[in-house]
């Protein structure tokens, strides 16, 4: 017989997980780990890396795969180790003694509505500004100790990573996440299950599960539908951030508002205040609004309930910028709500139009967000302007400047993104009640009596620290997409500590014009290369994958920064995050920034960069508008020259080189004889004292505080008193009015000869009488002189608007009138405007019934 030489089965598998067991002396570890509360507390961070400093760094800094990583072995020796139970010890009271403290019930509670939160680097549930800001503001809402929660995704492969080709071509690359190893917990249901949220589309569910991350003392709750319950049409949602099609987009914004809402729900949170931040969450007002038709109100009774207690914060300063939505794949998962509500499918569509009735008009997220919230928000003063031009179709009948969209200027949280050395220095000689009151401008005042050379120490550290990193870091892509070894060595040696280093850091977007600086290369090959004074740039940044014009700009940067001249000189950091992000604000000696004005809406790096006596550089936009002081910093004028954007670049480059080459540069290089420049300590510190008070985000969220929700809140309460007797009472008023609204006459308006004429004197009396009839409606009009002048621009503002007294009343007639006198000689233009009144309208856009009149 002939034996086989080969006799094998396939092997059977079984799958066994292996729980890192953990001694009990160390279990603490796991209860820091899953709250990220370590991610702003450096002592925690330095606390776990110095437990196993490689294994640390190979897990990316994540604790949650750092324990998982620790064998059992070692583990055990640290458990038996005084010094290292010591250590940890501490940080825990620390933390044990922070979650204890009883939340302030005295301000109103918020439930927090956003896309993306960026909380951490090994989160990877951000893209940029917008997410940062928001998970910044759940740090900070921990810290504050208000009653908040965040609502939004975990996303299996969140925003991509970046990496370049040898060309200079963006290759985004998007690795599943596995959220096991993550610091987050999921949610379970009543019976120990993984909870599953059931969110209804039109004629099927979508399940998700529900993860909590432990922001400090705020819960933020993320969904998740990539999981088996899902058809493949649906596991989707929640795979990217910003990726997929508009119809997945609208499956996302569905599940954040209304899946958001129903989540609350089925957790038993009510909270006082609903912030959308962006628009992509606005859909929870349809939820909301059913939950109130559903309990027994008329429609009309509901929206002033949702209204009273929803804020809408816009970020975007263009309308392209917005989502809108054609009809058709709207109502394919919209086109049951109406009926829900007890309104028509055209009722619902004109929520979300500018142009109601207009059946052209697709449906914008923004218009239904401003015309379902009663306060509208942008994010800096000058963005609160632009968003009232934006949004100023919705409000037809007021002029822009007269609508009550207000701002609050976004700042950043302090122990996030300020280094820990500076934050020693802070603690070392600032008062010692700093963190608690860290918005002081008076605390900040103390930077003065710190002494200069500890200043510029702290400087060269950091920026030290940053180069080495940077030479450790990018070493191996460097050899990957250099192409030549001998140039990534000679980029190396080029990079010099002592040089005067600036830092670009970004999304790729066009309109922050990250080109602006390589408009005269001969011109920048001059200033890098001055042997007296050297400077080296350092870019990063990722631009969207479908931006094309974008990517272009960064492969245009690789390649210059390729040329012999510019070799070490200019640098491109690849995927930029925040943990990159970190390393360069706090790195660098300038923080530079030239969006194409009034486009960046605020801006934050900026701020980031301020806590660490990083001195900006930037165009008067956003933020630095309102932040910039003479000797705290540079800045390139707001004024617009060109109506040519290419010649606008032209000039606006031209005043970048030249305040480098005559201010920036020579005032760096002014050393004494200590080896230090002391105007530039001089301009730190006057940045630091100045500046940096104003833009933390505990200013921030008490601006929030105090502009929004407590206002809202106390409108809410008012409201829904005695079973909502005022919202019924007021949306009973609401509907008489625009019931008899074009019955109401205007029986005469009585101006002098002169006014009537159009000639009349500044300094002289006039006065005018206006008598109406209000066919029954109880005092619920008013009546107001509007006056208008046509300014530089051509365009029409407000001169002057004065509204007429009630003199009279007969039976329903009114009689109003005013005597007014204009004190300015010109042009002007004058009119008359009728509107509703009462008391319990938060403002005039609230009702926008407005009839204008001239008699
Ligand atoms: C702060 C930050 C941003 C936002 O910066 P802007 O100045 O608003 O452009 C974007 N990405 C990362 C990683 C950041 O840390």
């Amino acid at each position: 017989m002939k034996v086989r030489t080969n006799y094998v089965n396939d092997p059977v598998w079984r799958e066994v997980t292996v729980k890192s067991r953990i001694p009990e002396s160390l279990q603490m570890l796991q209860e820091l780990a899953h709250n990220i509360w370590w991610s702003w507390n450096y002592e925690a961070t330095d606390m776990f890396k110095s437990l196993d400093p490689e294994i640390w760094s190979l897990v990316g800094q994540n604790p949650v795969a750092f324990l998982e990583r620790l064998n059992y072995e070692k583990l055990e020796a640290l458990s038996t180790n005084k010094e290292v139970l010591d250590r940890i010890n501490k940080v825990y009271t620390k933390f044990k003694a922070y979650m204890s403290e009883k939340p302030d019930s005295s301000r109103p509670s918020v439930a927090y509505f956003c896309m993306e939160y960026g909380l951490t680097h090994v989160l990877k549930i951000y893209s940029g500004g917008l997410g940062i800001l928001a998970g910044d503001y759940m740090k900070e809402a921990s810290d504050s100790n208000v009653d908040m929660c965040g609502i939004g995704f975990l996303y299996r492969y969140g925003y991509f990573s970046q990496s370049l080709s040898m060309d200079g071509q963006q290759v985004a690359n998007y690795e599943p996440q596995n959220f096991a190893s993550l610091p987050l917990e999921r949610v379970s249901d009543e019976n120990g299950k993984p909870l599953v949220l059931d969110v209804p589309y039109l004629n099927y569910y979508v399940h998700a599960y529900v993860w909590r991350v432990n922001v400090g003392r705020v819960p933020l709750y993320l969904l998740d539908t990539d999981n088996e319950m899902n058809s493949e049409f649906d596991r989707p949602i929640t795979h990217q951030l910003y990726g997929g099609d508009w119809e997945n987009r609208l499956k996302q914004e569905i599940l954040l508002g209304i899946g958001g809402v129903l989540l609350l729900k089925r957790l038993g949170i009510k909270k006082d205040v609903y912030h959308c931040n962006e628009g992509h969450a606005a859909l929870c007002n349809v939820q909301r609004l059913c939950d109130y038709v559903e309990s027994g109100m008329t429609f009309d009774e509901a929206l002033e309930v949702v209204r009273a207690s929803s804020l809408y914060t816009v970020h975007t300063p263009v309308p392209a910028g917005h989502d809108y939505f054609d009809e058709g794949l709207f109502g394919k998962y919209m086109g049951g709500y109406p009926q829900r509500m007890g309104i028509s499918w055209q009722d619902l569509m004109d929520l979300g139009r500018i142009n109601p009735g207009d059946s052209n008009e697709r449906f914008c997220m923004s218009t239904f967000a401003c015309n379902t919230c009663m306060e509208v928000n942008g994010v800096s003063w000058l963005h609160g302007k632009v968003s009232q031009e934006m949004f100023s179709g919705i409000w037809k009948g007021y002029f822009p400047e007269e609508n009550h969209v207000g701002y609050v200027t976004n700042g950043v949280h302090f122990p996030t993104w300020c280094a820990s050395e500076w934050q020693k220095l802070y603690a070392k000689h600032f008062d010692k009640n700093f963190l608690k009151d860290q918005s002081n401008p008076n605390i900040w005042e103390a930077i003065y009596n710190v002494p200069d050379e500890e200043v510029w120490k702290t400087r060269v550290a950091l920026k030290n620290k940053l180069i080495d990193y940077i030479r450790q870091q990018f070493r191996d892509t460097w050899l990957k997409n250099q192409g030549d070894p001998s140039r990534v060595v000679s980029l190396m040696d080029k990079i010099n500590p002592n040089a005067l280093l600036i830092g670009f850091a970004r999304r790729f977007a066009t309109y922050k014009r990250a080109h602006l600086l390589f408009t005269d290369l001969d011109r920048l090959s001059k200033i890098v290369n001055n042997p007296d004074y050297p400077v080296q740039f350092l870019f990063a940044g990722k631009a969207h994958p479908h931006d094309g014009a974008g990517q272009g700009l960064i492969k245009k940067i690789v390649e210059i920064s390729k040329r012999p001249e510019f070799l070490g000189k200019i640098i491109f950091l690849e995927n930029y995050d925040m943990k990159l992000a970190r390393r360069l604000v706090s790195g660098v000696d300038i923080w530079m920034n030239t969006p194409t004005r009034p486009l960046e809406a605020s801006g934050t790096s900026g701020e980031k960069a301020l806590m660490n006596g990083v001195v900006n550089f930037s165009v008067l936009d956003g933020w630095w508008l309102e932040g910039y002081r003479e000797g705290a910093g540079w800045a390139l004028t707001e004024k617009r020259t060109y109506q040519n954007q290419e010649y606008q670049d032209k000039l606006d480059a031209t005043t970048i080189y030249s305040i480098l080459e005559t201010e920036i540069l020579p005032l760096f290089y002014a050393r004494n004889k200590k080896g230090y420049s002391e105007g530039w300590v001089k301009t730190i510190k006057n940045s630091i004292a100045q500046v940096a008070p104003h833009y933390t985000m505990k200013r921030q969220l008490d601006d929030y505080y105090s502009k929004f929700y407590c206002k809202e809140a106390a409108h809410f309460k008012e409201l829904a008193a005695n079973d909502y007797a005022r919202a019924k009472a007021l949306s009973d008023w609401k509907e008489e009015v625009a019931a008899k609204w074009d019955e109401i006459q205007v029986l005469s308006v009585d101006r002098c000869a002169e006014l009537q004429q159009g000639h009349v004197e500044n300094g002289k009396d006039y006065t005018i009488t206006v008598v109406v009839d209000e066919k029954g409606l109880d005092d619920a009009i008013g009546i107001e002189q509007v006056v208008t002048y046509t300014n530089n621009d051509g365009k029409e503002c407000i001169y002057s608007v004065t509204p007429l007294k009630l003199v009279k009343r007969e039976g329903s007639i009114y009689t109003f009138a005013v005597t007014h006198s204009f004190s300015n000689a010109g042009s002007l233009k004058v009119s008359y405007r009728m509107f509703p009144k009462h008391p319990d309208l938060a403002h005039r856009q609230d009702f926008c019934y407005v009839r204008w009149f001239v008699g």
